[in-house]
């Protein structure tokens, strides 16, 4: 059995955990705003679409963070145990488990025990604190109130976009 193999069947068996704990406070997708632009262009939505249906702006401490709708504590993506955005999926999807910031695996998710088959994840890391450094900076300078103050902020600043993630 190839890694991949190993890897796609632990995460059949184990049923997608890690994409039906969210409750916006302990547990949540931190979104970059190149996953949004991502999501909108894998999806054919506009940004406005994408935002009102799929993502919520929480506030921890003075932080203002993007984060994906969950539905009874399950990520609004997933079905059947499977992930409907798996080629677009968000960056820090993709780095999961490796858990950032902290450098940690994630000892909840059954992969963790198999830190031969997390290469991939790891690939990502960079991009991932690239992206939500760039995040981070631009949601402190423009403090958006709304999610339309977001689709504002995306066209504003990422004009230069190189948002393509290679995907398998
Ligand atoms: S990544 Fe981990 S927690 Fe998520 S489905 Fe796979 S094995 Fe389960
Ligand atoms: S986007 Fe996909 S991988 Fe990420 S939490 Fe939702 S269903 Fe899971």
């Amino acid at each position: 059995m190839t890694y991949e193999e190993l890897k796609y069947r632990i995460c059949r068996e184990c049923g997608a955990r890690c994409c039906k704990r969210f409750d916006y406070k302990n547990w949540f997708v931190t979104l970059s705003l190149r996953d949004i632009v991502r999501i909108s262009e894998g999806l054919g939505k506009d940004l406005e679409y994408v935002l009102n249906n799929y993502i919520e702006i929480i506030r921890i401490g003075s932080s203002i963070i993007l984060t994906l709708k969950v539905i009874n504590r399950v990520c609004i993506f997933l079905r059947e145990d499977r992930c409907t955005i798996q080629k677009f999926k968000p960056i820090a999807c993709r780095v999961y488990p490796v858990y950032i910031p902290g450098m940690y695996i994630d000892p909840q998710c059954p992969l963790s025990k198999y830190p031969e088959l997390l290469k991939d994840e790891e690939m990502y890391v960079y991009q991932y604190v690239k992206e939500h450094l760039e995040t981070q900076k631009i949601l402190e300078e423009y403090s958006p109130k709304s999610i339309r103050d977001i689709a504002w902020i995306i066209r504003e600043t990422l004009k230069d976009l190189d948002k393509n993630i290679e995907t398998s």
